[in-house]
């Protein structure tokens, strides 16, 4: 497979761009090897720079579940873009958004839009501080939350503790009010809540994390997530970036059947526009400014071509096209794990709706610890053996990897076709 353009605009880019890239993990240092230039994206399809042609699973991160340059998110762009590309002003466009955003998430009675997922947080976890009038935030290791400075906080020693900070240039004092648990592990939530009676604002949680690959909830966790939350006086956000209009109509939440006070939203609901969104319970949200005493504001933010994109996306997205996903996924699912046994490579496949990871380990996967103990030497190997192949998964073992619905019953025998190999390749 050529890659020689690509191999020369990365050479290019890493003297201008640090890692020659506007987000890490698109360098390949998880999987080592040279990020190919993506010159166009169609359906299932990336083709970059050198001519070569990929199906994708990666799909802008999760945001494209229809795929890339659906007809109509792409007319409805055009539409849009005639009519200008930033008002500052309300829009319709953004009404009807919130509109259809809260009839899908009857938990969120209000919304505000933001730019990205990290702003949503970010926000929500400041309207929770300022409803409760506490400052502690507990979070869960191996999450991502995007990068605001209080939340790039990681476990210090000890089951359930104080976060040190997971980056350098956030200050300790930054992450001190911030706790991190393991996922899936409510013991250690329960004695957080004990240890800190009266000051935690909030438990924010990825209702099926998506960051560490996808680990689902284990039975009655979020549902002990909100009994605690409950009990202590604080509130339950769930980060529904990846997972909002992903694992079903009405996200995690109606999946699961847990109302959170808050929830935020991205990714999906910008139809691979810059976006992101929190909203929830009405008395909470009514505390934002211009209402009430929380500030957040944003120049770009309802943005017209995003919220066009958003909208045309949602429209899509029909019980028949969650089933049709379901099933292809659950087809993706079941031939790689049957690909991999005819291998004799051990992998534990996990997937919620069209969310999915293939980790290399015998063992059982419930949090960081155990999804970072798996092979990643050897996922980064398959991981080649399908690039070469015409398959683009996410460069790094700990991401999900996102079906679409312009996947259809034959790329995922191709895929298929080509994971039996891959397996093969890495068994040696
Ligand atoms: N929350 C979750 C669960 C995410 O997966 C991400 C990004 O991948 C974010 C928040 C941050 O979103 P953004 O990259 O739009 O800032």
């Amino acid at each position: 497979m050529q890659a020689e353009r690509s191999e020369q605009l990365f050479a290019l880019a890493q003297t201008v761009m640090p890692g020659g890239v506007s987000s890490p993990v698109r360098a390949f240092r998880a999987v080592g090897g040279t990020p190919r230039f993506i010159a166009r994206g169609k359906g299932a399809y990336l083709y970059d720079v050198d001519g070569n042609r990929y199906i994708d699973y990666v799909g802008s991160w999760g945001a494209l579940i229809l795929g890339h340059a659906h007809p109509a998110v792409v007319r409805a762009l055009r539409e849009a873009i005639r009519r200008g590309t930033s008002f500052g002003a309300p829009t319709e466009a953004e009404l009807a958004l919130a509109l259809r955003i809260r009839e899908a998430f009857p938990s969120i009675e209000k919304i505000r839009f933001v730019n990205s997922g990290t702003e949503a947080t970010m926000s929500a976890l400041r309207v929770a501080r300022a409803a409760t009038g506490r400052s502690k935030i507990l979070q869960f290791e191996g999450a991502y939350h995007g990068h605001a400075d209080f939340l790039l906080a990681r476990a210090g020693s000890g089951l359930a503790t104080f976060g040190l900070p997971a980056s350098a240039g956030v200050p300790s004092a930054w992450v001190q009010d911030t706790l991190v648990a393991p996922y899936n592990d409510l013991e250690a939530v329960a004695a957080l809540f004990e240890r800190f009676p009266d000051q935690i604002a909030a438990v924010i949680v990825e209702p099926v994390a998506g960051n560490m690959g996808v680990v689902p909830p284990k039975p009655g966790f979020l549902e002990g997530l909100r009994d605690l939350t409950r009990r202590h006086g604080a509130l339950l956000v769930f980060d529904e970036v990846i997972t909002g209009f992903r694992v079903g109509p009405g996200g995690a939440q109606g999946l699961y059947e847990i109302k959170p006070d808050l929830t935020c939203l991205g990714k999906i609901i910008g139809g691979g526009l810059p976006i992101g969104a929190y909203g929830g319970r009405a008395d909470l949200m009514d505390l934002v400014a211009p209402v009430g005493p929380v500030y957040q504001a944003g120049t770009l933010s309802g943005n017209p071509l995003s919220m066009a994109a958003g909208r045309a996306t949602l429209e899509q997205l029909t019980p028949v096209l969650y089933q049709q996903l379901e099933e292809r996924a659950a087809q993706l699912a079941e031939g790689l794990r049957a690909a991999a046994e005819e291998a004799g490579v051990p992998v534990r496949i996990h997937r919620v709706g069209s969310m999915l990871s293939v980790f290399f380990t015998e063992a059982e996967v419930v949090d960081f610890a155990t999804a970072s103990a798996t092979d990643r030497a050897r996922y980064a190997r398959f991981f080649h053996a399908m690039l070469t192949r015409g398959v683009y998964l996410p460069p790094s073992p700990l991401e999900a990897w996102f079906v679409s619905a312009a996947h259809t019953d034959d790329h995922i025998a191709r895929t298929l076709r080509a994971a039996r190999e891959a397996f093969r390749e890495v068994a040696r």
